[in-house]
């Protein structure tokens, strides 16, 4: 049976999550956070002047201040500031009583030992205590993406090991005859494995560790023993490259059956990439991806990645909006094509735009390097003009 986009994707649900662990914050960026953390205190903890400049009384218009101390960045001190006195201070220093103002270097002058400097009112240059955050507000929740400026956060908040998800433990198994490393010479009727480069580069691209390799034959016996060991391994999530279709020589289904994960969809309405496995048990998830390798990208931006967003305790992801960049013919066809594109935003206009790239059929990858997006045009059709509103998903950040 087929079941729509949508439906496949929302049926990843059912994968259960990795647990957190914790790590230092030189590791953090790119990680989920799974705990969500308020201000442990004021922030700033506490006063401090914003210049470099001199402290005295909000509304001391003294013709000249005699200076009683200098506080540098650091400092704690604390002392009475009276009328006609100011005190030296620099960036970051801490003000040494509550009523003052600060005013910066530039503004002052001297008059002998003494400075003038010119009357004025209120808090001016002073980094109030809790002006930033009050102590116990939130100000970071869980299943939000690390990314530096929240590193940065963490440190001031005093949290050097947050609560993250554990990454990913990945495997890919690719299946073939015919399939040769890259770094081998194809004999006659074989090809170069670009399936494993790819996975492996896509994961890189998610800020994903390196996934496990292997390679198996399309024989029923290697089938069920690499299946086992895949059982027997640690992986979180299972990849098979290859084989998910209904030929007598694909075997992904009995892969499944010997990792015990059940099947939980097979075959999706969607092109390239239809014959695609999707598993799960308590323990893991498994992917059985067409091995062509158009397929292997769409199946892993529109499926895979979904799954390791959910893996990682992230909300879904929802399609974005652009335009097409040109006329789209008509498709009569009755699955809903994803064709890679080139989304490119122009000043002045508020929604992308998409040129689609040419793609021979999805054992093409020679324009895919310039993609980085997949555009939607649903199933049977009608020709769009150029500038018509598409659903469409980034693959890689707009650059
Ligand atoms: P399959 O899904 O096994 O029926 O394979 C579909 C097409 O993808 C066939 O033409 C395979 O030769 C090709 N293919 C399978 N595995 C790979 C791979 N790892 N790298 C590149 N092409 C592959
Ligand atoms: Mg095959």
């Amino acid at each position: 049976m087929m079941i729509p986009v949508d439906d496949a994707r929302s049926l990843l649900r059912h994968a259960v999550p990795l647990p957190a662990e914790t790590v230092p914050l030189a590791s953090a960026c790119g990680r989920v956070l799974r705990e969500t953390l308020a201000a442990p205190h004021d922030l700033p903890a506490f006063d401090r002047s914003a210049f470099d400049g001199y402290a005295i009384n909000t509304g001391d218009a003294s013709a000249n201040f005699e200076i009683i101390a200098e506080l540098r960045a650091g400092a704690a001190d604390q002392l009475p500031v009276g009328p006609g006195q100011a005190v030296r201070i620099f960036t970051g220093a801490r003000l040494p009583a509550p009523g003052l103002r600060v005013v910066m270097q530039e503004e002052a002058s001297f008059h002998g030992e003494r400075v003038v400097l010119p009357p004025g009112e209120g808090n001016a240059n002073i980094r109030r205590q809790g002006e930033d955050a009050r102590a116990g507000e939130i100000l970071l929740h869980s299943g939000t993406v690390l990314n530096a400026a929240a590193v940065a956060l963490l440190a001031t908040l005093g949290s050097p090991t947050p609560r993250v998800s554990r990454q990913p433990r990945i495997l890919h198994v690719t299946t073939g005859d015919e399939v040769v490393p890259a770094h081998q010479t194809p004999a006659p009727g074989q090809i170069r494995d670009s399936n494993g480069p790819l996975i492996a580069a896509l994961l890189a691209e998610q800020g994903l560790p390196l996934p496990r390799h292997l390679h198996l034959p399309d024989d029923p016996a290697a089938v069920e023993r690499g299946a086992l060991a895949a059982r027997e391994s640690d992986a979180d999530l299972v990849l098979v490259s290859g084989g998910s279709g209904p030929g007598s020589h694909d075997l992904s289904p009995l892969f499944f059956e010997h990792l015990g994960c059940p099947v939980r969809f097979r075959n999706v309405n969607v092109r390239p990439g239809k014959p695609i496995l999707f598993g799960s048990n308590e323990r893991r998830s498994a992917f059985g991806l067409p091995g062509n390798p158009l397929s292997h990208f769409v199946c892993f931006h529109l499926f895979v990645r979904p799954l390791l967003r959910h893996l990682q305790g992230l909300a879904p992801e929802s399609f974005a909006t652009g335009l097409t960049a040109q006329e789209m013919p008509k498709t009569a066809n009755p699955r809903e094509t994803w064709i890679p594109s080139i989304a490119s935003w122009e000043t002045g206009q508020p929604l992308v735009k998409l040129t689609p790239l040419r793609w021979q059929s999805s054992g093409d990858i020679t324009r895919l390097p310039a993609a980085n997006a997949l555009m939607r045009i649903p199933a049977e059709t009608p020709a769009l003009a150029a500038g018509t509103a598409v659903e469409f998903l980034f693959t890689r950040p707009l650059s």
